[in-house]
């Protein structure tokens, strides 16, 4: 079976093992972030829809864990902003009734939690992992390119009473950009800010691999830890460089389509797609090779190492 909406399971940095839904076209979001991975945001929107039957991302995910896979996680996220879907409740509250066992967790950037019925689908899920990056609409708008209308105030009074309505973890990214969110005032805004939402981490986030700006570069180690204890809040955590467990997840079938499938996604390392797919470097080689022969790869060269990414195109999901 050829699967449209879910991807993986992959390692996630934040995550584990994580089997990914995809419920939104790519690539349809509320922002258009200038560190965004999935590359520019071709249908930016606040306009909340059911951009597939509900029953297509259900069948795949029945079909999927009847194989009962080893998962940390079964996550929302992939070629946008999931809450923008309207299917998303409902699959929510299908996957806690029919398979308790695998821990939910949405990917969101919080843009809409400050709708009631956005926050209502989301209080199933186990764990949240909304982004604030800045309280100033100025730098807010510069990071974020958001649709017409969304301000911090607004997202952030969103996640606020998200977090009074919601029994379960929220794990908030801030998303570090040397130069624009690094300022005393930024840093001082974030941490009032934080302090309403009361996340159960906090986690500073840098670019990781090329994102949709040439100009934006990632902060080092040491300049996260400078911004954890300016911050000085509990739960405060750096997430580092992609650690993938070797050989953690296992994926079957066409591996070259596999392949493609992860680098349509997002940009990746040879390590990357060797420790996800668990192949060895000279087998992954060959695929590469194959693919800059068919002139459909890219790659670029940054500090972690040479990245491979799609030429742009829209992402084709199945796998
Ligand atoms: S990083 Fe997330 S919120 Fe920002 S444009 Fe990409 S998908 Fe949307």
């Amino acid at each position: 079976m050829e699967y449209t909406h879910l991807f993986g399971p992959v390692c996630s940095r934040r995550l584990g093992r994580s089997l990914g839904i995809d419920l939104v076209p790519f690539k349809t979001c509320t922002f258009d972030c200038i560190y965004c991975e999935c590359g520019a945001t071709t249908h930016k929107t606040i306009q909340r829809e059911e951009f597939f039957p509900v029953s297509e991302p259900e069948v795949e995910l029945i079909r999927f864990l009847s194989g009962e896979p080893d998962l940390d996680f079964i996550t929302f996220s992939g070629s946008g902003e999931p809450t923008l879907s309207l299917s998303i409740g409902e699959i929510i509250r299908l996957l806690k009734r029919d398979y308790p066992a695998y821990r939910v967790a949405v990917l969101t950037n919080g843009s809409l939690l400050h709708m009631p019925d956005v926050r209502a689908d989301l209080l199933p899920a186990d764990v949240v992992l909304p982004t604030l990056s800045s309280t100033f609409p100025k730098t807010f708008n510069r990071i974020h390119r958001p649709a017409g209308g969304l301000i911090p105030a607004q997202i952030i009074e969103g996640l606020s009473r998200f977090r009074q309505e919601f029994d379960g973890e929220i794990w908030l990214e801030v998303f570090i950009i040397p130069g624009l969110n690094t300022t005393p005032d930024e840093l001082d805004g974030l941490r009032d800010a934080i302090g309403r939402i009361r996340p159960d981490r906090i986690q500073l986030n840098t670019l990781d691999r090329p994102g949709t700006e040439e100009w934006v570069r990632p902060a080092d180690t040491d300049e996260l830890g400078r911004i954890a204890k300016v911050l000085g809040l509990p739960g405060t955590e750096s997430i580092e460089s992609v650690r993938y467990a070797p050989g953690a997840s296992i994926p079957t079938g066409d591996m070259g389509a596999y392949i493609l499938a992860m680098l349509k996604r997002r940009p990746c390392t040879l390590e990357d797609i060797t420790a996800v797919t668990g192949l060895r470097r000279t087998e992954i080689s060959k695929y590469l090779r194959q693919f800059e022969e068919m002139r459909i790869l890219d790659t670029k060269k940054e500090d972690r190492g040479v990245f491979y990414r799609v030429r742009d195109q829209p992402v084709d999901t199945s796998e």
